[in-house]
């Protein structure tokens, strides 16, 4: 069987070293061990895969969206048949647990799927024109070559979550994913080649030198969109520079998650909720929660039954098939998680399970509750990024709401509880792109995904993450009065 990917860039539909010869290495976050040398592109390279994604873009525009839709759903049934494979890969370059590797897989397929459907239905409109002698339509056409950045915490989900509608749209694509972990989108790229998407539409250029490369697509004005997603700060560099070139954009950046339990919530569903939404990839999810809001009159029962649940939870490497939190991505990552907990339990936090690393390994860190957190702590401006719950008691529903709202960001939001009126209310007052009412996790293809305020724009999935790759042309038909040779 050919290997699922080689370990170099994929430019116009070959496998090619950087042409300065760099290689950088890719090593398991559970034990260190060596997993491969990936070609580490530079400027040249980034400008091959964009002359290469420009000159697929009129053959691939020109296509049917039927004749595209085939193709993506093709490279769909090719990623769920390569599955394990894919798993194992995606699980050594970033840990998370096998069964969640896999969850993500079929995830990130999805997207594919739903989008080789969407982009048939591709409509235009008719608009009633105001002359007699005119008529008005509006097509939507492609944008063009897209760069899409993405990063490691869901190696092939942020793929193809942009790839499936900038393909689906007739987009052609340059990728460079994260450092960390190039080897799922090489793969990737290898099952999109052998579903027939031709060559030039779909390039990846792996890398370490991410501002380098980065410069490079934004600076090209044959891009016309950059579609991120990562830390708002990097996402701020990154709209700043595409200004230059006035690019479109599509921002999916950072979040701080506010998750908060109201006294009438059922106890279970919340806690089962809590479990999903904080220990899910062992806490690197944007949508993950990042901070608990508790009402009094619960809170105790509250945090004694999450720490009951929470010490159930097997630590260890993602291939143990027992595992339910694996190890943090990096020394930079976890290093955060201990400053946050360091400086918070400095100014008052009590840590009532967990609270360092792991015995496991140095990238592990122990499943982690902490009560009497504040709102001018650390842990609860900050995007944690790890296992680590943090808890805060609140009196009123207008203060949860106001707590919740406190933060320049606003990607998701989650609360509990069995009262209709206060589940209108405060979902309609919270300050968030996805809001979820008794339930901990809201991902789906089939719903818009994106966040409000400084954690971007632009929606990923659903019937609008098309119109991110589409551009709306508006056509004027005139000249339609009679000649004078109608009867
Ligand atoms: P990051 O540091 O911003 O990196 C994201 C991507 O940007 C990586 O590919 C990175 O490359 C690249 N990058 C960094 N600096 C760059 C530059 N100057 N020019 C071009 N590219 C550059 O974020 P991260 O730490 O990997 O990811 C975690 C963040 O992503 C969190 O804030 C999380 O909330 C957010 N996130 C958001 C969503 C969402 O949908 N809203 C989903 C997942 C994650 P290197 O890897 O080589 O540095």
């Amino acid at each position: 069987m050919t290997p699922l990917y080689e370990p170099q860039a994929f430019i116009d539909g070959r496998w090619i070293d950087a042409a300065d010869g760099r290689r950088f290495a890719i090593n398991d976050p559970a034990d260190g061990s060596h997993v491969a040398d990936v070609a580490d592109c530079g400027a040249d390279d980034a400008d091959a895969a964009i002359a290469a994604a420009s000159a697929a873009l009129p053959g691939w525009r020109a296509r049917t969206a039927a004749d595209r839709a085939q193709l993506l759903h093709r490279w769909h049934a090719l990623i769920i048949d390569n599955i394990d494979a894919l798993a194992e890969l995606l699980t050594r370059e970033m840990g998370k647990p096998l069964a969640e590797a896999a969850g993500e897989i079929r995830y990130g397929a999805s997207f594919i799927q739903w989008f080789a459907e969407e982009a048939r239905r591709s409509y235009g409109e008719t608009i009633p024109s105001p002359w007699p002698s005119a008529r008005i339509v509006t097509t939507r056409q492609p944008v063009g070559v897209v760069a899409a950045i993405t990063p490691w915490n869901f190696p092939v989900a942020m793929v193809t979550r942009k790839a499936a509608p900038a393909l689906a749209a007739g987009c052609t694509m340059v990728l460079k994913p994260a450092e960390d972990t190039p080897l799922s989108s090489l793969a990737l790229a290898e099952l999109a080649h052998r579903a027939g998407i031709p060559a030039g539409v779909f390039n990846v250029v792996p890398t370490a030198r991410a501002a380098l490369v980065g410069d490079r697509l934004l600076d090209s004005a044959d891009v016309r969109k950059i579609s991120f997603t990562g830390s708002t700060e990097t996402g701020r560099k990154l709209l700043a520079r595409a200004a230059a070139t006035v690019k479109r954009a599509s921002m999916e950046l950072g979040g701080n998650a506010p998750f908060i339990v109201f006294d009438d919530a059922d106890l279970e569903a919340a806690v089962e909720g809590a479990i999903a939404s904080k220990y899910r990839n062992a806490g690197q999810t944007c949508v993950c929660a990042n901070r608990f809001l508790v009402q009094h009159g619960i809170h105790d029962r509250f945090v004694a039954r999450l720490i009951e649940r929470t010490r159930e939870l097997k630590v260890g490497p993602g291939t143990a098939p027992d595992t339910a939190i694996g190890p943090l991505i990096n020394q930079r990552a976890i290093e955060k998680v201990e400053a946050l907990l360091g400086a918070s339990v400095d100014a008052g936090a009590q840590i009532a399970l967990g609270g360092a690393r792991h015995v496991r390994g140095e990238l592990f860190f122990e499943p982690t509750v902490v009560t009497d957190v504040t709102a001018a702590m650390p842990l609860w401006s900050d995007e944690i990024f790890g296992p680590v719950a943090s808890i805060l008691r609140f009196d009123t529903e207008a203060e949860a709401v106001a707590l919740a709202n406190a933060t320049p960001f606003g990607l998701a939001a989650y609360f509990y509880t069995a009262d209709l009126g206060r589940a209108w209310r405060v979902g309609e007052a919270l300050e968030f792109g996805m809001v979820g009412i008794n339930e901990g996790m809201l991902s789906t293809e089939v719903a818009p995904f994106g966040g409000l305020k400084q954690s971007g724009y632009g929606r990923e999935g659903s019937s609008h993450g098309l119109n991110e790759y589409l551009d709306i042309k508006y056509m004027l038909m005139g000249g339609l009065a009679p000649k004078g040779d109608v009867a």
